[in-house]
């Protein structure tokens, strides 16, 4: 079987640090997939999706302060000179943590760890309303 379904959440920008994980068990439950994988993917290119254990130090200040330090907001970006925007920042963030994240599904659950979660970082400048791509693919019950 493969099937696909859109979630859809709001963010604040700025590195914002949604868990999605809820979001996804959802979808792979609708989807009654026993055994594959689902593929969690962010259309756009100034967010990306990865794991992280959802607790406030590392959400709200050490994913943060890794991307200030290696693509900081107030670098000089060719992109901005392009579009005259002012998220040349958000791009190159987003590219480097990649915009999708594949999870084995075993018995119709996620293989996460206790403290393991899946996060969208919204890296843009404003709030944004995000559209994320589940699709679920391998065995299902029937
Ligand atoms: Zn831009």
């Amino acid at each position: 079987m493969v099937k696909t379904q859109e979630i859809t959440i709001r963010t604040r920008g700025n590195c914002d640090v949604v868990d999605i994980t809820g979001r996804v068990s959802e979808a792979v439950a609708n989807s009654g997939l026993l055994e594959g994988t689902v593929t969690v993917f962010n259309v756009g290119s100034t967010a990306g999706i990865t794991t992280t254990e959802f607790e406030p130090g590392l959400v709200n200040h050490d994913i943060e302060a890794l991307f200030e330090r290696i693509a900081p907001q107030g670098g000089r970006y060719e992109h901005e000179k392009t579009w005259h925007d002012d998220n040349g920042h958000s791009h190159v963030r987003a590219s480097l943590l990649g915009p999708s994240l594949s999870v084995p599904v075993i018995d119709g659950s996620l293989t996460l760890g206790t403290w393991q979660q899946i996060i969208l970082v919204d890296f843009d400048t404003r709030a944004r309303t995000r559209t994320i791509i589940c699709q679920m693919i391998g065995n299902d019950k029937a």
